[in-house]
């Protein structure tokens, strides 16, 4: 199978080091090479990939890894993310189940390896990589002092402001968000369908992760979680990065909670308390049972952004 062999070369090359595997690359290669928070991801192999009919032409595909928007029709299929490149085989079948037509566009909201794994593998199957201008810069520098990803993985079409697609009969905008969760982030709204897909600014796995080291902040969050309240309306269906399938009030109740921790950190800021005394404090005992994934990424943030202030 093609997809195979691009696996394989994609394999090589990130690996740089490892000699030429003779299968595909294991979560352990992964893991070591790209430094992962893959604690409890199952293996590779094991995963499935599970597909939802959201609305309209729009699919959500479930396997390991951020969630992939497909919107298929007669003139192609756009895709939204990617995960890891070692499931791309078990996606392409995925998306086959769904439309034999091309894969047109492949948009990334981002650059972290659980939405961008597979670019090389899709670009290889003729797809066009589309993104906000600083994914394809952090890709070409290599993210969390690993190398470079293969040029083959990115993004060939860049942005910076708002652009549009038109395929099958519905207008796509892809809409950079304020630097929230990193500083290449995108949502992309199937205005037809009346699906937003929002990336790793809206998760419903935890409290926001904010990847400060890639560029991510406190205040853009707060102005993400904003934008796409803007944007949906009262049917639209809303894709977050992580999580369920959801609508306008769960974005609301993620921003309220963003809000929420960061007032009550504020004062404990001003009272020139360090980082370790407010993590000592847990000033969010309460709210971690139900939030506490990724508390690592969201507290040092507020931190950061209130001692800036
Ligand atoms: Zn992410």
């Amino acid at each position: 199978m093609e997809i195979k062999t691009t696996i394989l070369t994609g394999a090589s090359v990130l690996l740089l080091t490892q000699t030429a595997a003779a299968q595909l690359v294991t979560y352990e290669d992964y893991q070591a090479v790209f430094d992962l928070d893959l604690a409890g991801r199952p293996a590779f192999e094991t995963v499935q990939i599970e597909v939802e009919h959201v609305a309209g032409s729009f699919y959500s595909l479930r396997g390991e890894g951020g969630n992939i928007g497909v919107s298929i029709g007669d003139d192609g299929i756009i895709m939204v993310d990617d995960q890891f490149a070692p499931l791309s085989e078990k996606i392409l079948a995925a998306i086959r189940s769904l439309s034999d037509e091309p894969i047109r566009f492949l948009i990334n909201t981002h650059v972290h390896d659980d939405h961008v794994g597979g670019n090389a593998n899709f670009s290889s199957e003729g797809a066009t990589i589309v993104a906000q201008e600083n994914v394809r810069i952090r890709m070409m520098q290599g993210i969390r002092g690993n190398p470079p990803s293969p040029q083959q993985a990115w993004p060939v079409v860049t942005f910076n402001d708002q652009i549009k697609l038109h395929l099958n009969g519905e207008d796509v905008w892809i809409i950079p968000s304020p630097p929230a969760h990193t500083d290449g982030d995108s949502f992309v709204f199937f205005r037809g369908s009346d699906v937003l897909h929002m990336g790793d600014v809206f998760r419903t796995t935890g409290y926001p992760n904010i990847d400060v080291g890639n560029g991510g902040t406190l205040e853009g969050t707060i102005a993400g979680l904003e934008l796409g309240l803007a944007l949906a309306g009262p049917d639209t269906k809303i894709v977050p990065g992580h999580g369920v399938v959801s609508t306008r009030a769960e974005v609301q109740e993620l921003l309220n909670l963003t809000l929420e921790v960061r007032d009550r950190i504020a004062p404990l800021v001003e009272r020139g308390m360090s980082f370790e005394e407010i993590v000592a404090a847990q000033p969010t005992a309460d709210l971690d049972p139900r939030w506490g994934r990724r508390l690592d990424r969201f507290l040092p943030a507020i931190f950061l952004h209130l001692i800036d202030e």
